[in-house]
């Protein structure tokens, strides 16, 4: 049982300032700090803490925030010997200011995430051989989550693909994909309408299930997820929490979804317990830093009276 995740390595660079500057502008902010994510990061980091094997597959670049990353993967059990070294690009990084208001500007660059091509995934056969399921993101080149699809059809592997940041999709990596996890605004832009109600989004999910998705999850925030197939759909609630820092939300979801399959939970179990994840998640600041571990997720389904089968 394992599950492996290709995808993003990005640094988050935040600077918070009263207000953010204008064009040609200095201002002097009051707090500096460097997180560590990415959307393949992220999700690699909450399969992990559920207690899946995970491994992480992508590139950063030989530089200082790259060696952070090759720490903190082995720190947590990682094998990061397929873990990819740009010799040409910086690791990515996302610039960010947070001004006091809550306003954020963010100027993202994908740098060695662009490195990591479709034939680098010819090496790992054997890897996606032995995996139960196959997790990607589109925060690295499209044509290598395209890649993905093919090899986790060819080996007959679940596939997920959390569509993020949106972009159109091609009929070919759409069809037989296990399972897509838009939010609401991805799925709007991946079938290019204009979504807003639940009947809308429900429709729109339908869409996707016609073009070969087996699943379709539409998490919509402090609502919670839509679970749309052949069966017809489902909502499951989020729990109301005071969310503190929201960044990382659908990551939690996505990873810890994928690590709860891998572990032979049904779909609706999968995602009731993914909620749970997500909503400890949001409690906390950072992405990574803030995914929880199996047994505080357990413990939390136990307290607000969630039975599991
Ligand atoms: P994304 O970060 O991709 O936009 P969402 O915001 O839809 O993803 O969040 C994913 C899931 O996380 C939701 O379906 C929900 O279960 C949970 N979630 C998100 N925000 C909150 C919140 N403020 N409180 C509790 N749960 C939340």
């Amino acid at each position: 049982m394992s599950v492996l995740v290709v995808g993003s390595f990005i640094v988050d660079c935040v600077a918070t300032c009263k207000r953010a500057p204008e064009a040609g502008e200095t201002v002097v902010g009051d707090s500096y700090n460097t997180y560590l994510g990415g959307k393949g990061a992220n999700q690699a980091f909450a399969a992990i803490r559920m207690g899946s094997k995970t491994t992480m597959v992508g590139c950063v670049g030989n530089d200082g925030f790259g060696k952070q990353f090759f720490e903190t993967l082995e720190a947590e059990g990682f094998d990061t010997s397929v873990v990819k070294v740009s010799p040409n690009n910086s690791t990515g990084v996302s610039l960010v200011t947070v001004e006091h208001s809550g306003q954020n500007r963010i100027c993202m660059t994908p740098g060695a995430n662009l490195d990591y091509l479709p034939e680098d995934l010819d090496k790992l056969e054997d890897l996606i051989k032995e995996s139960d399921i196959i997790v990607t993101q589109l925060e690295m080149r499209y044509d290598v989550a395209a890649h993905l699809a093919k090899l986790a059809k060819k080996h007959g592997k679940k596939f997920i693909l959390n569509p993020a940041p949106a972009a159109p999709l091609d009929d070919e990596t759409l069809d037989g994909i296990y399972c897509i996890t838009p939010n609401e605004t991805e799925l709007g832009i991946i079938i290019n309408r204009k979504i807003e109600t639940m009947e809308e989004y429900i429709e729109g999910a339908k869409v996707l299930l016609e073009k070969g998705c087996q699943n379709v999850i539409v998490t919509l925030g402090t609502i919670g997820s839509l679970l749309v197939n052949k069966n017809g759909h489902i909502l499951i609630p989020a729990f109301k929490v005071k969310a503190i820092d929201t960044v990382g939300a659908g990551d939690s979801f996505t990873g810890s979804l994928s690590a709860m399959l891998d572990q032979g939970r049904k779909l609706k179990d999968a995602m009731q317990i993914a909620t749970a994840v997500a909503a400890l998640e949001v409690q906390r600041n950072g992405a990574i830093p803030a995914m929880p571990y199996k047994e505080e997720v357990y413990s939390f389904l136990k307290e607000k009276g969630i039975e599991l089968n």
